[in-house]
């Protein structure tokens, strides 16, 4: 497969299981928090947005290099690695974060598994129960339960769990 393809193909599943959740929560309705982790250039940003237009949405990189069109608000956007930023803002969660999307992988695995790792201790302690944790990269944390992909998403493409 080309790397046009699996370009495409990581996108389409993006928004697929961005869209299941959306379908699984109400979406307009949840006002909850989401955690964005790896804002990039902003584009899953701008979908969280129009999927969650009531909930404050968190968004973690180490720099603000996003689309001006989807750069979130100054109050919003957390700078810095994400093993140092996520434990502070756990007193702005309320009763935890509803959804995290995690598309944090740079394409070395040297670098993407041991900040996988680190994910997998860092997010528990912010979840509400039954959060959902969406990500490209594969994590592995008790509770966490793979709920199956939207239909035509191939397994391992991208990653669905339900924390309870
Ligand atoms: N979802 C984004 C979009 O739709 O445009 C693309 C995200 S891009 C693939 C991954 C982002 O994760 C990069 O902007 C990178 O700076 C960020 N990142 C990688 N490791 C990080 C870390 N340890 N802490 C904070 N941000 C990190």
């Amino acid at each position: 497969m080309s790397r046009l393809d699996s370009f495409i193909n990581r996108m389409v599943a993006q928004r697929a299981c961005l869209n299941f959740i959306a379908a699984q929560v109400h979406g307009p309705t949840l006002t909850e928090p989401v955690l964005e982790l790896g804002l990039g250039n902003g584009r899953t940003y701008d979908h969280l947005r129009e999927l969650f237009p009531n909930a404050p949405i968190f968004v973690f990189d180490r720099a603000m290099r996003a689309n001006p069109k989807s750069a979130p608000p100054e109050d919003m956007m957390i700078l810095g690695d994400v093993r140092d930023t996520l434990p502070a803002i756990r007193p702005r969660l309320g009763a935890g974060a509803r959804l995290v999307h995690s598309d944090i992988g740079d394409g070395s695995r040297d670098t993407t598994e041991p900040l996988i790792r680190a994910l997998e201790q860092a997010l528990p302690p912010l979840l509400a129960d039954g959060a959902y944790i969406v990500a490209d990269q594969k994590m592995s944390v008790p509770n966490w339960h793979a709920l199956p992909l939207p239909e035509g998403i191939a397994e391992g493409r991208y990653y669905i769990w339900q924390y309870r």
